[in-house]
């Protein structure tokens, strides 16, 4: 016999565990439920797809209980676990991120958004129980199997199992009931038979206790949504996605004809801590003719829609196909494109239907749904008509729609902004004409929106446009208050003397109360865009912009008298640079040499006091 020491995440979540953190204790069942249901698909698919040899003529989860012990068992014969398996499995939390939102679980305390973030499975015996015993034995190996003890403390053990049969074993030794503390007697086979049809119905194996069958076994995608509680579909959900809030929003698909298939898919309420992560799990689960295929099937839903979970049961594939053959399967590729259009026309239903609703899918998972406006061209139309955006006109988001509807009189085009945050926006130099004149801006902010924006020429027949691009000619009110003087010579010496830095110097008619502002040619990429290139690592050559000048502020006025009377005044072109470093700073953009502009800068303040 061996003792080993649990990993330090995995010792945190238990001592979460013990200490129970979590008020219902009677999800432990469920768990290991949904553990057996697993091992048992796995072994059933490693005997179809994998040729092993084994028997599945009876695959099933047996319950069996001892008062007098205080004992609840919990079999399967699925696929077991080698002893490494064991150690591996069970010893360490393998999923990413575990061990940061361990972290903020310890100090949001009882907080169940938090736990479900991540599926606490197995660990959650020790809410009920003060010892557990798992015997266990891999389909396909030869020998012994491995038993494995705890008392959910910092260490367990691992021996040889000389009989164990194939599949899993786990025996709680059941703490003392206290229902004060939610802690029910689970010897009790009302309160088993309770629990596993609330939890576990649907689980496609038999669940027995004795000579009784607990479960329907009812594919639950394939009855009737009338026919289904929401407490069952939710139920699903859980068993399926390890989030334990309740989801947003189901759908239900079905198709009849050349090519059949079933699909029950679920909008989660919550982004996963994950949602960024390239590694995180997604996809959907695929059955064939209610049998478990994979899990994970990224083949059915898009990389953008990758926060949807739930099922497809196709009836015309073959059992054995793979995630190669899957690929390139005609059909599978119909049947994402169905997904994809019910998805979104179901976001669509729920802005008029649930706004609410709507607002938390838009604030937990637009991000990610900007990205489709990239992977698929032919998507724009229906994904611009469910996002929203910040924009300028009040403190709420905006949909495309609204925005047109309240575009100005000879208002053509659709005003956006993009930048790191919302004040650097709103506080742009660019900002200042359209906002003076009353012109809506969408403010952008995602690193996404600086890609998307140049791919999607327009909504509703409304271009898209930059405020930071290209001239503006705003049709103002008033008359525009010409400036005074020729500003020719000076315009004409700043771009001699920025030339390594802009390509142009004007006059602008976007400023209202700065001085300068950098704006991007109508076909350059934007500095940020570049910004993200170079941080990819394609490097290119430096994208030179346009320094637009307010011929009606003082420093501008004043700088043409200057050059007017001086030309080769030397203090001229440190004017110019500081002119061009703060039009730079005023937008959020890094100076090349931030040294010398606060020098620079240090010197000229020296000679006004
Ligand atoms: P999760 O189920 O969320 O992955 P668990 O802690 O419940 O986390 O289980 C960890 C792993 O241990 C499972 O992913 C599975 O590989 C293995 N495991 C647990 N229970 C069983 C079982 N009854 N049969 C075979 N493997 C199991």
């Amino acid at each position: 016999m061996e003792t080993l020491e649990f990993q330090a995440e995995a010792r945190q979540l238990l001592q979460l565990m013990v200490h129970s953190i979590y008020s219902n204790k009677d999800i432990f069942l469920r768990e290991l439920i949904s553990n057996a249901s697993d091992a048992l698909d796995k072994l059933r698919l490693a005997k179809l797809q994998d040729g092993l040899e084994a028997d599945t003529s009876d695959l099933h989860i047996e319950i069996e209980v001892d008062a007098e012990a205080r004992t609840l068992i919990v079999r399967d014969n699925g696929i077991g676990m080698t002893r490494d398996e064991v150690v591996e499995l069970i010893g360490t939390i393998a999923k990413s991120g575990t061990a940061e939102l361990l972290g903020k679980l310890k100090e949001a305390k009882e907080s169940p958004e938090l736990i479900g973030q991540f599926g606490v499975g197995f660990y959650s015996t020790f809410m009920v129980a003060d010892k557990v015993t798992l015997v266990t034995h891999k389909a396909g190996t030869e020998g012994h199997g491995t038993r494995w003890e705890s008392a959910g403390e910092g260490t367990f053990t691992i021996d040889d199992a000389p009989d164990a049969p194939v599949g899993t074993t786990i025996t709680l030794h059941l703490r003392p009931k206290d229902e004060d503390d939610a802690l029910y007697d689970y010897t009790d086979e009302w309160k088993i038979k309770e629990i596993v049809k609330r939890y576990s119905d649907f689980i496609s194996f038999p669940i027995r206790k004795g000579d009784e069958t607990l479960n329907s076994m009812k594919a639950l995608w394939a009855r009737p949504r009338s026919e289904v509680t929401d407490e069952e579909y939710h139920q699903f959900y859980r068993h399926i996605s390890h989030d334990w809030t309740d989801p947003l929003e189901i759908i239900n698909m079905k198709a009849e004809g050349t090519f059949e298939y079933e699909a029950l898919l679920f909008i989660p309420a919550r982004a996963p801590h994950d949602l960024f992560q390239r590694d995180a799990r997604r996809g959907l689960q695929l059955y064939v003719k209610r049998v478990f295929i994979m899990d994970d099937s990224k083949e059915l839903i898009p990389d953008y829609l990758r926060f949807v979970k739930g099922v497809v049961d196709a009836a015309d594939l073959s059992l054995n196909i793979s995630r190669e053959i899957l690929q390139q399967d005609r059909h599978i590729q119909m049947i994402r494109r169905r997904l994809v259009k019910k998805v979104l026309s179901t976001i669509k239903d729920l802005m008029s239907s649930s706004p609410e609703k709507y607002a938390t899918f838009w604030r937990e998972f637009g991000r990610a749904v900007k990205e489709g406006l990239l992977a698929e061209p032919d998507n724009h139309k229906p994904i611009l008509e469910i996002a929203s955006f910040a924009t300028t006109h009040g403190s709420e988001p905006t949909t495309l729609a609204a925005y047109v509807e309240r575009m100005k009189e000879g208002q053509e085009e659709i005003y956006f902004l993009t930048g790191e945050s919302r004040s650097q926006v709103e506080n742009s130099p660019h900002m200042e004409a359209f906002q003076a004149e009353g012109y809506e801006v969408l403010i952008l902010t995602d690193p996404v929106d600086e890609v998307w924006v140049d791919v999607v020429p327009e909504f509703d027949g409304k271009k898209l446009r930059s405020i930071a691009r290209g001239t503006v000619d705003l049709k103002k009110d008033e008359e525009e208050k010409q400036p005074e003087g020729d500003f020719g010579p000076l315009l004409g010496f700043l771009t001699e003397k920025l030339d390594e830095r802009v390509k142009e110097v004007r006059l602008s008619h976007r400023l209202t109360t700065s001085a300068a502002c950098l704006v991007s040619d109508a076909d350059d990429i934007t500095p940020a865009l570049e910004k993200m290139y170079r941080a990819m690592g394609q490097e290119g050559p430096r994208v030179k912009r346009i320094l637009e000048l307010n011929p009606n502020h003082p420093l501008v006025a004043g700088l043409r008298s200057a050059h007017e009377r001086k030309a080769d005044d030397p203090a001229l072109p440190d004017t110019a640079e500081l002119l061009y470093g703060t039009a730079l700073l005023a937008e959020g953009g890094d100076l090349d040499d931030p040294a010398r502009f606060a020098k620079l800068l240090a010197d000229r303040l020296a000679q006004t006091v």
